[in-house]
């Protein structure tokens, strides 16, 4: 059986071999046994049906609650040579006879349906008259209550059960937790399913994120010493800073090519086709590059740019390693970065509130490069996978991070920015806490105010890092407007109450002392900081600095 399944996967589908769980899962499937699959976006859920479908006889009917997808996958199976309709109430009445005659006929391999339409009467009644190979319910997460996702009409779907004893079924899903799951195998009535839950964790995969400092030679150090001979993707934001740093590259005696949207459809598709075919070539992309890659062999993927969510880092880092072997997941960022998505957005036109969704997006990605615990355990509580022990494999855990006692020290940056009105960027703000009595100071009063002096256990650089952390973990906001007047979040609250401790990185010691893998060779940190601030305090020199960067206006730049 699985020699037919494997010729299948190569002649109709024209992949050379299965994913993880693809092959047991399709074993099962196609012996007549219940299953549950959990598999994150991408993994491959659509094979797990699409093969069997063709390998037992009668058709497999797909429920799907997206009709808009539904049109897709008919038309990318078609393309393949599979005989695939769908019913929905979006068609015109004639493509539903159509169907509905093909499906009588038994000319379908696979049939996608609403589930609203599928459970009418009428239906199920012609379903009872075809032969019908399996049921395939996609995104069975609507079945549950709890979910964000909850459609009624899932829960009927466990009429399924009766109504076709003999057919086996399969759910798929990319998020469920346990308790999820229990749903999906309860409200759907399947028999002894076999479950085959691939959580996000992405274990070969080692994940790291330094300070940027000189970016391209970090770069630059981290494939000489790490990947001399390896296939991988370097990421940028820019078209500009794409094509830069594929030159640079190749300069240097990498194989490097360039990839965006920008480039002739041709000279794409060429590269790409290198890059799947070639050995140990860089592909130098904006995120133009990488849907539907599946290259296995992907050694490392390294982030120049900070992305703009946890979803977009995990999704680009996740092409790195589908073999399985060690791969690195290799970041520098700095607060340019941060800066630069943040104008992005601001000056974008979406409405206010998807706005608010992607700020959020982005601190929670700027939480991911500050914290001092596990990167793997932070990143897999993001997608909602509690229950992870640190891993062992990420910078933070092999390599850990000086920490210390910040609470104290927070409080006081929280309480010189609240003292002072929340109108003033960090160099003010830091000139109060050392009671350093400038021109501004004096001019504003601040010289009297409570917090004039008491921070004086930090010199100007040691705060600098203490701000840059509070406002990466989202204690404290930047104006929108580029003024970089720091204020108060909701975040600060526990904090300043006294309910939360606040570890933060022991920068100054790690530039001074021990180098990190990072920072090897690189100037002290002290100093990238002083730059970060002096761009971050003035937005419009930050804007300037960008554009000479990049060669391009800070804005329009994503492909
Ligand atoms: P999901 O539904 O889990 O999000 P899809 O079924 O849409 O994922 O598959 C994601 C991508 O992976 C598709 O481009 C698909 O063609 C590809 N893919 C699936 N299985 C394999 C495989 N065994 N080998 C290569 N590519 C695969
Ligand atoms: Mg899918």
């Amino acid at each position: 059986m699985m020699d037919d399944a494997l010729r299948v996967l190569k002649e109709v589908f024209g992949y050379d071999r299965f994913r993880t769980p693809q092959d047991e899962v399709i074993r099962r499937l196609v012996e007549g046994q219940d299953v549950l699959v959990v598999m994150p976006t991408g993994g491959g859920k659509s094979l797990c049906y699409q093969l069997p479908a063709l390998l037992r006889p009668g058709t497999a009917v797909v429920v799907s609650p997206l009709i808009a997808l539904m049109q897709d996958q008919v038309s990318a199976l078609s393309q393949w040579g599979i005989r695939a309709g769908c019913l929905n109430s979006a068609l015109p009445f004639e493509e539903l006879a159509a169907t509905e005659q093909a499906l009588r006929r038994g000319e379908l391999d696979l049939l996608y349906i609403a589930p609203e339409r599928l459970l009418q009467p009428r239906t199920l009644d012609l379903l009872g008259h075809c032969r019908l190979a399996l049921f395939a319910i996609d995104e069975a997460h609507c079945v549950s209550q709890w979910g964000h996702d909850f459609r009624p009409e899932y829960l009927q779907l466990s009429r399924l059960a009766d109504a076709f004893p003999g057919v086996p079924r399969i759910a798929l899903t990319a998020t469920a937790d346990g308790r999820t799951q229990q749903e999906i195998v309860e409200r759907l009535a399947l028999r002894d399913a076999a479950r085959f839950i691939q959580g996000f964790d992405r274990p070969n995969i080692r994940y790291r994120i330094g300070q940027k400092d000189r970016a391209r030679e970090q770069l630059l150090r981290f494939l000489q010493q790490e990947h001399p001979q390896d296939a991988g993707v370097v990421y940028c934001l820019s078209r500009k800073r794409v094509e830069e740093t594929a030159a640079w590259l190749s300069e240097r005696g990498f194989n490097a090519l360039p990839y965006h949207a920008g480039l002739p459809a041709e000279l794409r598709a060429h590269h790409q086709h290198r890059f799947l075919t070639e050995e140990g070539l860089v592909m130098v992309a904006t995120i133009a590059f990488g849907m539907g890659i599946d290259k296995p062999n992907v050694r490392f993927v390294a982030h120049l740019d900070l992305p703009k969510s946890i979803e977009a880092y995990y999704q680009e880092t996740g092409r790195a390693g589908r073999d399985g072997l060690p791969a690195d997941a290799w970041m520098v960022y700095g607060l340019q970065d941060v800066i630069f998505l943040r104008q992005m957005l601001e000056s974008s036109q979406a409405p206010e509130l998807q706005k608010q969704i992607e700020r959020q997006k982005l601190e929670a990605m700027l939480g991911l490069c500050e914290i001092t615990s596990c990167r793997r355990q932070t990143l897999l509580a993001y997608f909602g996978e509690n229950d992870h022990s640190p891993c062992g494999n990420c910078d933070t855990c092999l390599e850990p991070v000086p920490i210390w006692d910040g609470t104290e020290v927070a409080r006081k940056a929280l309480s010189a920015v609240y003292r002072s009105g929340q109108r003033f960027g960090v160099n003010h703000v830091i000139d109060i806490l050392i009671g350093q009595a400038s021109d501004k100071v004096r001019e504003r009063g601040h010289d009297r105010i409570s917090t004039f002096g008491i921070g004086k256990e930090l010199d100007r650089n040691q705060w600098r890092s203490v701000f840059r952390q509070l406002v990466a973990r989202g204690y404290l906001g930047v104006d929108a407007q580029g003024h970089g007047v720091l204020h108060l979040s909701e975040r600060c609250r526990p904090l300043l109450r006294g309910e939360e401790v606040l570890e933060l990185r022991h920068e100054e010691r790690k530039a001074a002392g021990k180098q990190s893998r990072f920072s090897r060779g690189s100037a002290p940190q002290s100093k990238l900081d002083a730059a970060d601030y002096a761009l971050w305090n003035d937005l419009r020199s930050a804007r300037k600095a960008l554009a000479d960067d990049q060669g391009v206006p800070p804005y329009v730049i994503f492909h």
